[in-house]
């Protein structure tokens, strides 16, 4: 069962009837993951996992037994008759849960194999949970002229609940054939072993928002900086990417990251590792700062050996500091582990300076020529890569300190 970091959450309750929406306009709700059912509504899409695909209607006084959901015909219809309303009225979804009587109202229902992912009606929030805990969905009509608000939702007691995100143009969907690569990120801090007393793990969510943000505008700057060694199809997304304004600009709008409060949505799961579970051996005779799954969406960062990891800003001329007195510049090892999340294996040091060699270096803080070819042959592997939160090191994938470094908390 996965536990949610504990975060507070205004009761606040902000209703958006009709159109009444105050949001910038291209400032969108994060969407969540592309499930295999999704449900609005007004209309169903089935999808993999169904035995017939396609949207059908979700008609009003509809009652879908979790059951039933792959199966249309046996949807029923609530005889109940409707209460009149002197307003405007429109759909929304409820949703009843095992051991519940009240229905949770929802604006979207997102069901994936295990988990519903809720965007919850009459909160700015989402929440996430085990499909099998849902009992049926039904279509509601939620009157404008309803005095009270949406009572607190009635969800499962290991369902986890965080505060809608916003960013611009933001999507799950995956532009290239390697479906790690796509064009919103999202990730989920999960703690591994027991962080130091008072360590800040709200500011080491930040650090990492930011190094993962600008680790993706390096990848993707090094494709843009080297046109003649991208393959068609990376030079069309590229192209699509780039934008250029009136004074002859260009614009690179690189993917974007959110971080999430539940793991259910999380595209990555970024871990602080504290040790005690072997991830980062006491017996190594180098200090290993971070370690990925070699394609995948687990990236683990070494908070026993290491302790502080500061997102620091980059120099003029593309240089990188390393770390000052007291922190390990988070960005220069965050960009290394992305791109083993991507498939890139080590460049041996033998070849070149290279982000990818084994060792990090101020040679290569940014993505070296040998970088951009390993990276291009990645995005067009057609890979799936494992899930996020698996970590299984089968290859070398960690980055270790420059063999100066001493050991310890520096
Ligand atoms: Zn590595």
């Amino acid at each position: 069962m996965n536990k949610c970091a504990p975060i507070a959450l205004a009761s606040i309750i902000v209703f958006f009837i009709g159109s009444s929406f105050s949001f910038a306009q291209h400032l969108i709700s994060v969407a969540t993951p592309s499930g295999q059912i999704s449900i609005l509504p007004e209309v169903a899409k089935l999808g993999a996992g169904c035995p017939k695909i396609g949207s059908i209607s979700v008609n009003s006084g509809v009652v879908i037994d979790a059951a039933d959901i792959c199966e249309p015909a046996r949807w029923r219809n609530s005889n109940k008759p409707m209460a009149t309303c002197p307003a405007r009225s429109f759909p929304v979804l409820g949703v009843l849960f095992q051991g519940r009587r009240d229905w949770v109202l929802a604006e979207s229902v997102v069901l994936s194999k295990q988990h519903f992912h809720l965007r919850l009606f009459g909160a700015m929030e989402d929440a996430h949970g085990d499909r099998q805990d849902i009992v049926a969905i039904k279509r509601v009509e939620w009157c404008t002229a309803n005095a009270s608000s949406p009572s607190r939702p009635e969800l499962p007691s290991d369902a986890c609940r965080e505060p809608r995100q916003f960013a611009v143009a933001f999507d799950y969907g995956a532009p290239l054939n390697n479906k790690i690569f796509i064009n919103g990120f999202s990730f989920y801090v999960r703690v591994a072993g027991h962080p130091i007393d008072g360590f800040d793990i709200e500011r080491a969510g930040e650090d990492i928002r930011s190094s993962f943000g600008r680790a993706l505008t390096i990848w993707t700057s090094g494709l843009q900086d080297n046109n003649a060694m991208l393959t068609p199809t990376i030079r069309t997304f590229i192209r699509s990417r780039t934008s250029t304004t009136a004074g002859g600009y260009t614009l690179l709008t690189s993917p974007q990251v959110v971080q999430l409060y539940c793991p259910h949505a999380a595209t990555f799961i970024v871990e602080l590792n504290f040790g005690g579970d072997g991830t980062f051996p006491n017996s190594s005779l180098f200090l290993t700062l971070a370690k990925s799954r070699l394609v995948g969406r687990t990236i683990s960062l070494n908070m026993r050996d290491v302790a502080c990891f500061r997102t620091m800003p980059e120099m003029t001329n593309d240089q990188v500091a390393l770390r000052d007195d007291n922190c390990v510049n988070l960005l220069p090892v965050f960009t290394h582990e992305l791109g083993h999340a991507f498939g890139i294996e080590h460049i041996p040091s033998a070849s070149g300076w290279a982000l990818m060699n084994p060792v990090l270096s101020e040679n290569a803080t940014m993505p070296t020529r040998l970088d951009v070819n390993a990276f291009v042959s990645a995005l067009e592997r057609s890979v799936t890569g494992a899930s996020p939160g698996e970590l299984e090191f089968r290859e070398a994938s960690g980055l270790q300190a420059p063999s100066d470094w001493s050991f310890g908390r520096k």
